[in-house]
């Protein structure tokens, strides 16, 4: 089982990768840079071996990287969208550093033009910034559907797929708090839920998971995290969630709202699911 949370990235990746350990974690996710800004931090190439290295010993699974909230693929505004096309390019380039790992993205929102218009935006960038020889896989994140987010359902995911030329770089990360909220029964359907996905996107496409429970009810497209069993979700759906095939040997990263204990105890409940299946 891997298993982690979203950890501060401005100490360095020996850090986070500290960090991790500290929290019972072997896998982590963070923020390529300010997630609510552009700049992004120098990269320490003495800190990324030294990290490695710890990634290795202690055989972490893939880290779930992540996109700043400010990068807006099919942003109505040209300025918006040529920052978030460079942000886009860079931050492939600085993934390269950690070879092998996942890159998360918001698919964006299309601020009123319209989703058709927003999945060929989107598409197009991801035709000129993906490259062959890059070692990350990018993912497009399942959205709640909130405004005007593109990816609320599974067919505006695979449209945007569709289109990308190198399909081999790009996947789906499977949150659940946003595929619930986005009106997906994960708690009387679970089981429907990935036929569906399976059939509409491809579970092979399905590279990792952002674990949260939900504030609201199934279809609020409301996005709003709660605790492991602590939301509408409930505790019995988000262990069968935990313990489906569908999902296995994929990255759980927790998204809920926690201080370190908090997300210490949820690391050691998701772990003890897991122990118990087996
Ligand atoms: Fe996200
Ligand atoms: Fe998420
Ligand atoms: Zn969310």
């Amino acid at each position: 089982m891997f298993i982690g949370n979203h950890l501060s990235a401005s100490g360095g990746y020996e850090a986070m990768g500290k960090a991790a350990l500290l929290l019972g974690a072997n896998t982590f996710a963070f923020f390529t840079r300010n997630p609510r800004g552009g700049k992004a931090k120098e990269i320490n190439e003495a800190d990324v071996s030294k990290f490695l290295a710890l990634k290795e010993e202690h055989k972490f699974g893939k880290l779930v990287a992540h996109a700043p909230y400010t990068m807006n693929l099919c942003a109505e505004k040209e300025n918006v969208r040529t920052f978030s096309e460079e942000v886009f390019a860079d931050d492939l380039i600085r993934m390269e550093y950690t070879p092998g790992n996942y890159y998360n993205f918001h698919p964006g929102s299309h601020v009123g033009q319209g989703a058709e218009a927003g999945i060929e935006m989107i598409s197009k960038v991801l035709n000129q910034a993906l490259k062959p020889d890059q070692s990350t896989i990018v993912l497009l994140e399942t959205m709640a559907g909130k405004g005007s987010e593109v990816g609320r359902s599974f067919e505006e995911l695979r449209e945007i797929i569709d289109r990308v030329e190198l399909k081999e770089k790009v996947g789906v990360c499977f949150d659940t708090c946003h595929v619930w909220d986005g009106g997906y029964d994960i708690v009387n359907r679970l089981d429907e839920v990935f036929t569906e996905f399976d059939r509409i996107i491809g579970l092979d496409r399905l590279y990792a998971v952002h674990f949260n429970d939900s504030m609201n009810e199934c279809g609020s497209h409301k996005d709003r995290h709660a605790k492991i069993g602590e939301g509408c979700i409930g505790m019995e759906a988000m262990r069968r969630v935990a313990l489906h095939p569908a999902l296995a040997g994929r990255p759980f990263i927790l998204e809920t709202p926690n201080d370190d204990e908090g997300y210490k105890k949820e690391i050691a409940l998701v772990r003890e699911w897991a122990e118990e299946e087996n």
